[in-house]
């Protein structure tokens, strides 16, 4: 177990440093297994990383490696291999916590950010929220960052409202302030949108909101997989992220909480492993952060999500930004040259995420064409349907990036965009 992977990047970068020009990114899309697939004849090209990841073979070894030889339940077993299934899921705990820069004994592992948001809602917000409160949100949310307080409102008699946007996706920042007014409780906001690739500057909007005595949910998603994150320098009360979007297995992801929020809270979910000691009188809880991780956890996952960390490491996250940074404006660049195309979401620093439209062709009937071609996009309201509301629209196409795409496929993804238009007429 944890054996370092057979293939994956070299070390290459001190945190902060940009040389990714110096990176062999061949190299390092041959990571990649899945990437070399061809699609209805054609070489595939990935455009939908925003959906979810692709993963290394590192990855993709680490999770095979664990069921061939080492798979064992967590906690339960004082066997050998019982013993090494839990050192690599702590492992995976505490490699994650250092790669986001907070203590392992703040993070709660969990399957993705919607847990995570909702173990915020039913845990933090349920028991503390009343009438006469409110939930502030922004426009750009993804529903997962907006049902669960939807849910909590019904329960608890607050409200929700709702900071709009600038014409370019930002945040209105002005109205952000003007809404922080002492009813609001909790705020919940995107690092980066999936849908425009808008980066929040979360560090200022939780300053403030701390100032005024308003509890912080980051929701991470889109930001931990493509840029340095450090969730200590952004001060935020939760953080939410999912592993499947960061090169990691499908049902991983992880609750960042102050630990004095993680001790006041009540349980979300019950079961074995988050309690010390049962009896028909009463149950006691688990310490932090086993309190709220009942069951059987994704121990194959979170193996596979600690390589995925190992792979990030490796690369270096600064390398990450500064590559996919090149691939967007490469996009843009190509995109800015094509008649009747409107792109949604073109705010300074925003994420290799590009929402568009092309005149006359429905989203949905591009991005099948697309598929023809062998390029991947996603099509539709990307689970943002409030954010489609104010554009206007009812469907987008989406192109999503990653560190593993190429120039090359940027070329091909506009000729083909090209070609399809030509055919839609
Ligand atoms: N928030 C954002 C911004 C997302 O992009 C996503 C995934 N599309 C989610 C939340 C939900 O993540 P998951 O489905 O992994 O829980």
């Amino acid at each position: 177990m944890n054996e370092s992977p057979s293939i994956g990047p070299t070390p290459v970068t001190q945190p902060g440093a940009d040389v990714s020009h110096s990176i062999d990114w061949d190299r390092i899309r041959a990571d990649f297994p899945l990437l070399r697939r061809q699609v209805h004849g054609k070489p595939l090209i990935y455009f939908d990383s925003a959906n979810t990841g692709q993963k290394p073979a590192a990855v993709i070894e680490a999770v095979d490696d664990f069921y061939r030889r080492h798979n064992a339940n967590v906690s339960r077993a004082v066997h050998q291999l019982g013993s090494e299934a839990t050192e690599s899921y702590e492992s995976a705990r505490k490699k994650l916590a250092r790669f986001l820069n907070v203590r392992a004994d703040e993070l709660v592992l969990c399957s993705g950010t919607t847990f995570a948001i909702n173990l915020v809602a039913y845990s933090w917000a349920l028991p503390r929220l009343k009438p006469g409160d409110a939930i502030l949100l922004t426009r750009m949310e993804h529903h997962a960052n907006i049902v669960p307080w939807q849910l909590i409102a019904e329960r608890t008699g607050a409200s929700i409202k709702v900071v709009e946007l600038t014409p370019e996706g930002a945040l209105d920042l002005d109205m952000l302030h003007a809404l922080m007014t002492p009813e609001v409780k909790l705020l919940a906001v995107a690092h980066v949108s999936n849908v425009l690739g808008t980066a929040n500057p979360v560090r200022e909007i939780c300053r403030e909101a701390r100032r005024r005595g308003i509890v912080t949910v980051v929701d991470g998603s889109q930001a931990v997989p493509h840029r340095p994150v450090d969730i200590k320098a952004i001060g935020c009360d939760f953080y939410a992220l999912t592993g499947h979007k960061m090169c990691g297995p499908t049902g991983t992801g992880a609750l960042w909480a102050r630990k004095e929020h993680l001790v006041a809270m009540p349980p979300f979910i019950g079961g074995g492993e988050m309690i010390k000691e049962v009896s028909f009188d009463g149950t006691v809880y688990n310490d932090v952060p086993y309190k709220f991780e009942a069951g059987t956890p994704n121990i194959a996952g979170f193996v596979g999500l600690a390589a995925a960390v190992d792979y990030l490491e490796a690369l270096g996250m600064a390398n990450v930004e500064a590559r996919e940074q090149a691939l967007l404006a490469h996009l843009m660049e190509e995109l800015s040259k094509f008649d009747g195309l409107r792109v949604f979401g073109t705010a300074p620093g925003k994420a290799a995420v590009v929402s568009f439209l092309v005149e006359g062709a429905h989203a949905h009937d591009l991005a099948t064409l697309l598929d023809l071609e062998g390029v991947a996009i996603r099509s539709g309201q990307h689970c943002a349907h409030p954010l489609l509301q104010w554009f206007g629209v009812a469907a987008t196409c989406r192109a999503s990036l990653a560190f593993y795409n190429t120039h090359e496929e940027v070329e091909h993804f506009v000729a083909a965009l090209h070609k399809v238009r030509k055919l839609l007429g």
